[in-house]
Formats: structure tokens, sequence, C-alpha cells
């Protein structure tokens, strides 16, 4: 067994995180996923090395992006929560600084593997970086996955830990490691990518080659994480390529809900599951029963049947606690309903980009009537 710790700089939204642990932890196998909510403090101002102002000419510039691949794309459409307007590039030190704490005081054993997410730029522009000292020490850039690697950071950062998990363990040394790694891209796991825009290829083609395969086979890495490694990055891979041809197409994939374990599941997206918690679960479920949709100021009508709900969706038993939490969710001067709302919006983006979303997320004006856009025909 193998334990892998998820850990965020105060930037990186909960959302976000969490979507990337809900994503690895589909995988069953030897490595076991633990996210830590608590985001940690980025005190080490002082290392400071510049300053990156995010403006569409400077990120083509930053990333050497090619005229012909803008595309009129404007990232200012880009969500205030997913991108910082600007940020900082610090020296490595200064993440695993972080990494190194959170080992200390949780007493978190040398052989586990520690992740850093953060927006937060590396003066070398890495997307993943090791610690040199302590081996099982990494960071993960989360900023503009999104334009590389058409989606969200969920699946490309997914697709990082679970091959540097495996990069972990068949190679011995940093230094193995990087000699091992292919200047130019053949749609290996071990490109380099120097040129980042390469990055989503590797992510496309999710294969590893035959010079690599020789090397995981001499290497002692056991079968079953082998293969848990390997579902993920197919499962990066059909996702990368369902969205593309959405992009193309607009099939709208189909999904059932499993409302006890509250996982919404797409079949199609090789059985990608959103997480709701209960109380999410049930107003969506609430929405599902109302296509033509409801003003959140009226929800008090439905304490019945959202009650009703949330009792399927939930393991809690204790009937006045449910009935405190769903009068909760309909005050009318409670801002519970929309908070949720919210939540669950920033969810199916996390899993499905913005644009697929759409189909699928609770919307309306504010104090308007909300429902969704593409209803389920039946529960
Ligand atoms: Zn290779």
């Amino acid at each position: 067994m193998i334990h892998v710790h998820l850990i965020r700089t105060a930037e990186v939204h909960d959302i976000v995180a969490e979507s990337i642990f809900d994503f690895l932890n589909q995988f069953n196998g030897p490595a076991r996923w633990n996210y830590v909510r608590e985001p940690k403090a980025f005190e080490d101002e002082g290392s400071l090395l510049g300053i990156q102002s995010i403006k569409n000419s400077e990120i083509q510039k930053f990333y050497s992006i090619p005229d012909s691949d803008i595309n009129g794309c404007d990232f200012s459409d880009i969500n205030d929560f997913l991108e910082p307007k600007d940020f900082r590039t610090y020296a490595w030190d200064s993440f695993f600084s972080i990494t190194q704490s959170f080992r200390l005081e949780n007493d978190i054993p040398a052989r586990d593997l520690v992740f850093l997410l953060t927006y937060k730029g590396n003066h070398l522009n890495w997307f993943v970086g090791n610690d040199l000292n302590v081996r099982n020490n990494y960071f993960i850039h989360l900023l503009h996955w999104n334009y590389f690697a058409l989606s969200e950071p969920t699946f490309p950062v997914a697709y990082q830990i679970a091959t540097h998990i495996l990069k972990n363990l068949i190679f011995k040394s940093y230094k193995k490691y990087i000699q091992s790694t292919h200047h130019t891209s053949i749609g290996c796991m071990m490109d380099l990518c120097k040129v980042k825009k390469e990055v989503s290829i590797k992510m496309r083609t999710a294969d590893i080659c035959p010079d690599c395969w020789e090397k995981i086979e001499a290497s002692s890495v056991p079968q079953p994480l082998l293969q848990q490694v390997l579902k993920v990055m197919e499962s990066v891979r059909s996702n990368m390529l369902f969205r593309e041809r959405f992009n193309k197409l607009k099939v709208i994939p189909t999904y059932h809900i499993e409302k006890e374990n509250g996982k919404i599941i797409f079949p199609e997206l090789n059985e990608l599951e959103i997480k709701l918690n209960p109380l999410e679960m049930t107003i969506y479920c609430f929405f599902l029963n109302h296509p033509k949709g409801i003003k959140l100021n009226h929800l008090g009508d439905y304490k019945t049947e959202l009650l009703g709900l949330y009792q399927s969706a939930t393991t809690e038993t204790n009937l006045p606690l449910l009935e405190s939490r769903i009068d909760d969710l309909i005050h009318p001067l409670s801002n519970s309903a929309s908070e949720k709302i919210s939540r669950i919006k920033r969810k199916f983006i996390q899993m499905l980009g913005t644009d697929l979303a759409e189909y699928f997320i609770i919307q309306g004006p504010n104090g308007g009537i909300k429902k969704i856009s593409q209803p389920k025909k039946s529960l």
C-alpha cells in the first residue's frame, strides 16, 4: 500500500483540489489517497523571484504559444476561482518547506508521498517539481492546464500525480529519472515536454514507449499499482478525447445517479463520477424532479419532498436533525440553497469543463427561476 497525501496552498479552491482527489479516488489499487482540506500557508515571500501579470500576450510569450494556436482565445473568460490574475514565481525550496512541515506536523512516514497543489509559480516554470532531498515530496503547478490540455486542472493534474508515483518507483534517484526522460516528445509518459503544448499529446496518447516498458519490467513496481496508474491514464485520455469531440459535435453524455452513494456517473466518460454530499444530492435531485424550474424562495412549499429526497441520500436517521437541516435549506433568509447550487456547479465544471457543464448545472437569474438546462428524463 502506498499512501499519497494531497495538500494545497490557500489560493487553490477547495473544490479544485477535492475534484482531483475525487477523480483519483475512483480507481482502486495500492495507492490510497488522502486529501487534506485545511490549506497550507505560503509564508516564504522572501523567495519571491518575479511577478507574472496574466495578459493574453504575456501568457502567449511565457509559454511560447504560436499565434496560430491562440484562435481568439480570450483568457478573461476564465473563471476567477480557477485562475488568479497574476502570479509570482518562487524558489523550489519554498514549496518543499511546506511539504516538509506537513510531514513533521502530522508524523507522515518517509515512504508516503506528498503532493502540494499550488497556483504559485516556480522560477523554472515546471508543471511538477520533485524535492531533490526528500524524493517523495512534490509540487504541482495548477495554472494554465486548461489551455494546454483543453480541460480544467483535474485530469492533467491527476495524470501527473499518478505517473509520478510510477516514476518514483521505477527510478531510484532523481538523476536517473531525469536521464531517462525523452527530450523530444513521442507521446510517452516520460516525455519532458519542454514545449508546454506537448503535454496534451502525452495525455491524449496515454502511452508508455517500449524503452520505458523495459524499465518498468526491470523495476520492482507491483502489478496492481501499475494497473491502477494505467487506469487513471486511460480515463484521462478518454475524457480528453470526449471533450474534444464535444467541442465539435456537441454530443451530450448520458448519466445515472447513485443517490445513496452520492455519485453522478457518466458511463461514456469512462465511468467518470461527480461526488455530491447528501444535501447537495438532495438539491440536485429536487431540480431534476422540477424541470420547469423553481424560485429558491419557494423551496419552503416543497419541504416534504426535500426531506424525502434527503432521507434517501443520507445514512443519517435522526429525523429532527434531518428536518433542521432542511429547514435551514429552505429558510428564505438563508443562503444555504444558493451556496449548495454554487458548489454543485463548481464540481460539474471541474469534471466536465465549462461548456459541457452548462447542460447539467442548476442555473437562473438571482431571485428568478432556477432550473437544469438538460434535465434527465427520469430518475
Ligand atoms: Zn518512454
